[in-house]
């Protein structure tokens, strides 16, 4: 498909959007698929709409693609994936209580148990359920203490209104983990062995998302929960696995919506940084309210026509600034890329990450429901590395 004809996928009113290449995301789900083997589960992670990508959407693409069950945190998202899967297992990462307790059984969801207290919450609602007991190796975060594990088990297996399915860990792997994820893994261990010898071994162990699935192939165990991974959010180049992973958010692009040569009858110029007498500015359709920073400044540029035109701070809720003195023949309506190709230029989603003082999941996440998603063309090259 040529860029026309996915233009005319758009409402003509539409000033800005997203490119979201779908088989970027079937493609990294079986780059992870022959990493890992036939014989552990692939829990896809479509908490935050799926990353920014669209849950419904990526939940009908992976469950056509295999994928073994979801996870996710809202409700939303858990309505929105099991519309588009039907028949494939939901995980509810801590987040909902037993108020959700109608939807959990409408919707088929599996919830996560993380204290007895929590416990006692769900069970006071009658309702049969299916559980995931959730243990704190060390994120300090969700999750019952590795010390009340085994109690924890032991109570949900003496209630016959659960079926205890799962019992899985969220491992810290950012720069303020207290301990190293083979530390973490270590506390499980033992306990693994523990349950087993009681007969309490849920068939489900799973500890390993994106970042150990890349470091630690050891951690595989009976099911792993990637998310970032599976939307080429997470840098897979360091890793033990080497994996071909591409971004599924291929592209970021808005219109000029206005355009004019400043003039002085407009009055004294207002402190715009990298103003100049005769700059010719074009005003993006896009803002901070479609989730561009608030705090870009002008060494952040975007691209027209093939080359870089410098943004002229601040943005504003609707709105970007450009200064596109130096590419006179742009004009009202063109397409200007903050992500993605221009001509024979390129602005990376790393690049974007940088220039946006965050990483690349913080891009994807960052972005605002009111910024559309459109399918992006198929790539010539399907392998095709992009910002590694
Ligand atoms: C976010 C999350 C994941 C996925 O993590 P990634 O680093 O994106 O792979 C897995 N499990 C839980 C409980 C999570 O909160």
């Amino acid at each position: 498909m040529n860029s026309n004809a996915r233009q005319d996928l758009l409402p003509l009113w539409e000033s800005a959007w997203r490119e979201i290449d779908p088989s970027a995301i079937v493609s990294n789900y079986r780059a992870i698929r022959a990493a890992i083997g036939p014989g552990t589960k692939i829990f896809a992670c479509l908490k935050q709409d799926a990353y920014g990508c669209g849950a419904g959407k990526v939940a009908s693409l992976l469950s056509a693609a295999g994928t073994d069950a979801f996870g996710v945190v809202s409700i939303a998202d858990a309505i929105a994936v099991r519309r588009a899967a039907p028949g494939t297992p939901i995980l509810m990462y801590p987040g909902i209580g037993p108020d959700a307790v109608d939807l959990v059984r409408d919707l088929d969801l599996t919830i996560s148990v993380s204290g007895e207290e929590d416990l006692q919450g769900w069970l006071a609602t009658g309702v049969p359920l299916k559980v995931f007991v959730k243990v704190d190796l060390g994120f300090w975060r969700a999750g019952v203490v590795p010390a009340s594990l085994r109690g924890l088990v032991k109570l949900c297996a003496s209630q016959s209104n659960l079926a205890v399915d799962g019992l899985y860990a969220h491992l810290s792997e950012f720069g303020d983990a207290g301990s190293s994820a083979p530390a973490q893994v270590a506390r499980l261990t033992p306990l693994l062995d523990a349950l087993k010898a009681e007969g309490r071994l849920p068939s489900t162990v799973m500890v390993s998302s994106s970042e150990s699935l890349l470091q630690h192939p050891e951690f595989d165990m009976d099911a792993v929960d990637p998310g970032a991974l599976l939307f080429g959010l997470a840098r897979s180049g360091a890793g033990r696995r080497t994996l071909s992973i591409r971004p599924a958010l291929s592209a970021i692009k808005a219109r000029i919506v206005a355009l004019k040569t400043c003039h002085d009858s407009m009055g004294r110029p207002p402190g715009l940084p990298g103003y100049h007498p005769a700059m010719r500015l074009a005003v993006l359709g896009i803002g901070w309210g479609h989730g561009v920073p608030r705090d870009l400044g002008s060494s952040a540029s975007v691209l027209v026509r093939g080359r870089r035109a410098p943004v002229v701070p601040p943005v504003h809720l609707e709105h970007l600034r450009i200064d596109v003195t130096d590419i006179p023949e742009a004009v009202l309506g063109d397409e200007a890329v903050l992500l993605g190709s221009s001509g024979a230029d390129r602005i990376t989603l790393p690049q974007l990450a940088e220039a946006w003082n965050t990483d690349e999941t913080g891009v994807g996440c960052g972005l605002r429901e009111s910024l559309r998603r459109i399918d992006a063309a198929p790539r010539s090259k399907p392998n095709q590395e992009e910002g590694e």
